[in-house]
């Protein structure tokens, strides 16, 4: 056997082996010292022809068992994705035009295989039979055969004839739509700028934003100072939101609000044709298969699993939130009055993130800059694992050089339990590096777990991904206190994947998770950062070692609820509108402007302007996976906020309480994830269906 491991030499590998035993690649960590991106394609290539022969081979000699179709099926399908993941992982971490064009050379054959695979008549059948055969299976197996039948269902498999081309003919317009609708708003997004030389104009803005501004006019090729302009604004988040926070032009904040509800709404970037071609495309689509409407079809893969389940949800968030945000908008009128000594002054749209940022200030406060003294890296990480420890019993230990990195700033360790049984491990990279790392932060499977067909057992190893601001001149990596919150979400989907206790990789740890549950334990952890205690217990001053002060974390605390009413009924009216859209409205029969005005009408306070195009660049429903799935945000909030309570219930201050519950959770949601139903893995830690009321409490909004 070859010691060579880069990509190209681990096929040959692998080849000997039938792509099986220990010593397969898959079965081990990525060598990210050696891999080469001229290795992909020919790699690549041969996994796909591979997977090809052995879903053919195994197309013709099924037996409907699990030893005789799903564990076959899932090995030969382990190499090409193994392999695949490592690509993906390194184009998000260590990006190079050697490697994008190598991953896009080969990404059209291998969406093909995967395709062949999920749209196969034969396997189909097979897990039909397997189903019905009455042969035992216990319910994690259950679940990945049902779950299989479903994706294939939903991939076309039972269409025959002309229904069957023609579903293939929206699949591939749907795509095309969809591209077109992101490629509009970006050129739109880019279209538009807005260009201040004067210091008058930058009234109010705080340097980092000028220094942005001015970097955007340099990089438009403009000789520009952060100090001196010239400054450059455009509609892109970063630059839009603090200006609309921060700039002291009320007509320069009016201008680009305008600009941004009118984004990508006529001319040469025009996505209202679109908008509405989708949504005929996907009406038809759910018609085809035989579900009522495209929100339907997309419910068998969620855990609220009818449309009337989510709507309900929607309106009870509503009912409790809509009287705050229209006691927030009274509150923020009437400072702005005082402020400006204006007794007549009535807000518009482009007020309402300026005076609402003037509020918080007064109220709060504190700056992000303030707190990163107090939490320097290696203290959140020591409060991290100790948390993981008491609550979960994980015992985490440094291990960094066991296993290649792909940048020296990446660490890895190893969890064990408390008796010193390895469970898992992890690689964390944790800064932002912009020239080679997208942004953002998440979390990616490495190995999942597996038993082998010899007994043994695979132990899941997880990529942990942040984007927190790099160590400067030799000290720690100073963290805002949103980056806690983001490590300790990731930190959560981590801890799922790592402790579970499924031996089948197709529903270990994340895997076949319904797409509206899977923020469970992410956002369960994001509570722990409120947990006065655990807080307190790391958040020390880098330099003078003095704790975070009371007051301070009170600030903060408190700040969590500022405005939660207005930011729900925010998140509830792109929630309904989504559905609705999805639902009963038929675009060759209804006026689109009255159903988006009536549900204007139902989740505002100030209501759109007329001239408002906001679905024009709703990518996250338009060219994004969240197409009547938009409300899963706050259906995984009920149930983090919920199982959150279950602490609370027990004694947040009750150590004893504490691990109980804590290693009651590891038992259920963290050990059992995709083995079963969501509601039923919620009730056997909470011991009964999720309520609303946690949620709404934590928000302020009971
Ligand atoms: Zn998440």
């Amino acid at each position: 056997m070859s010691d060579d491991h880069s990509l190209g030499a681990l096929i040959d590998t692998a080849a000997d082996a039938d792509g099986a035993g220990l010593d397969a690649p898959h079965e081990q960590l990525p060598r990210f010292d050696r891999i080469q991106a001229d290795a992909v394609v020919p790699a690549v290539r041969a996994l796909v022809e591979r997977q090809d022969r052995a879903r053919e081979a195994l197309e013709g000699n099924l037996t409907p068992t699990w030893e005789g179709l799903a564990a076959p099926l899932g090995e030969l399908a382990e190499p090409l994705g193994w392999t695949w993941g490592v690509v993906h992982h390194l184009l998000s971490v260590r990006n190079s035009p050697e490697l994008r064009e190598a991953q896009e050379a080969v990404q059209p054959e291998v969406v093909t295989a995967s395709l062949r695979l999920g749209q196969s008549r034969a396997l189909y059948d097979g897990f039909r039979a397997l189903r019905d055969s009455g042969l035992t299976l216990d319910p994690a197996q259950r679940r990945i055969v049902e779950s299989n039948l479903r994706e294939a269902e939903l991939a076309g498999v039972g269409l025959e004839g002309a229904a069957r081309e023609r579903f293939q003919q929206i699949e591939a317009e749907l795509a095309e739509a969809s591209m077109r609708f992101a490629n509009n708003l970006l050129d739109a997004t880019k279209a538009f700028t807005l260009d201040l030389t004067r210091p008058e104009e930058v009234e109010g803005l705080p340097p980092s934003l000028l220094a942005a501004a001015a970097q955007t006019a340099r990089a438009a090729g403009a000789e520009a100072r952060a100090e001196s302009g010239p400054w450059r604004i455009t509609l892109e988040a970063p630059l839009m939101v603090p200006f609309m926070e921060h700039s002291r032009r009320r007509d320069l904040r009016e201008r680009l609000y305008r600009a941004h509800i009118s984004k990508a709404s006529s001319g040469a970037f025009d996505n209202q044709p679109l908008v509405t071609a989708i949504l005929r495309l996907r009406r038809e689509q759910a018609a085809l298969l035989g579900y009522p409407s495209y929100a339907e079809m997309s419910m068998v893969r969620k855990m609220a699993r009818t449309v009337d389940a989510a709507v309900r949800l929607l309106s009870d968030l509503r009912a409790a939130s809509r009287p705050r945000a229209e006691r927030d908008f009274g509150e923020l009128t009437d400072f702005a009055r005082a402020e400006t000594g204006d007794p007549r002054l009535t807000l518009a749209h482009w007020d309402v993130a300026f005076w609402a940022e003037r509020l918080r200030e007064r109220r709060y406060d504190y700056s992000e800059e303030a707190l990163r003294p107090y939490f320097p890296l290696p203290a959140v990480l020591e409060g991290l694992f100790g948390l993981a420890r008491r609550l979960f019993g994980a015992v985490i230990t440094a291990a960094d050089g066991e296993a290649p990195v792909w940048h020296p700033d990446v660490r890895y360790f190893r969890v064990a339990d408390e008796q010193g049984a390895p469970l898992a491990a992890f690689y964390l990279d944790s800064y932002s590096r912009p020239a080679e790392k997208r942004g953002g932060a998440w979390v990616a499977g490495c190995l999942e777990r597996k038993r082998r067909p010899d007994g043994s057992l695979r132990l899941p190893v997880t990529y942990v991904v942040c984007n927190q601001s790099p160590p400067v001149d030799g000290g720690p990596s100073l963290m805002t206190f949103s980056e806690v919150e983001t490590l300790f979400h990731e930190f959560g989907h981590a801890l799922q994947h790592m402790l579970t206790r499924v031996d089948y990789p197709e529903a270990a740890g994340t895997n076949n998770i319904e797409w509206d549950a899977v923020e469970l334990p992410s956002q369960f952890m994001e509570n722990w950062c409120y947990h006065r205690p655990t807080l307190l217990a790391f958040a020390r001053h880098h330099q003078t070692g003095e704790p975070l002060p009371a007051a301070l974390f009170d600030r903060v605390a408190a700040a969590r609820t500022y405005r939660a009413g207005s930011l729900f009924l925010r998140q509830l009216h792109f929630a309904t509108l989504d559905l609705e859209l999805h639902h009963r409205f038929d675009p060759d029969h209804d006026d689109l402007t009255a159903l988006v005005a009536r549900v204007a009408a139902e989740n505002t306070v100030l209501p759109p302007l007329p001239e408002d195009r906001f679905l024009c660049g709703f990518a996250h429903i338009f060219a994004g996976g969240y197409a009547a799935g938009y409300y899963s945000y706050k259906w995984a909030e009920v149930l983090s906020a919920d199982a959150f309570g279950a602490f609370e219930d027990a004694g947040l201050d009750d150590p004893a309480a504490l691990v109980t519950t804590g290693r009651r959770f590891r038992d259920t949601v963290l050990a059992l994830g995709g083995s079963r139903p969501p509601a039923e893995v919620f009730e056997a830690f909470r011991g009964r269906p999720p309520r609303v009321e946690p949620l709404l409490r934590h928000n302020g909004l009971v």
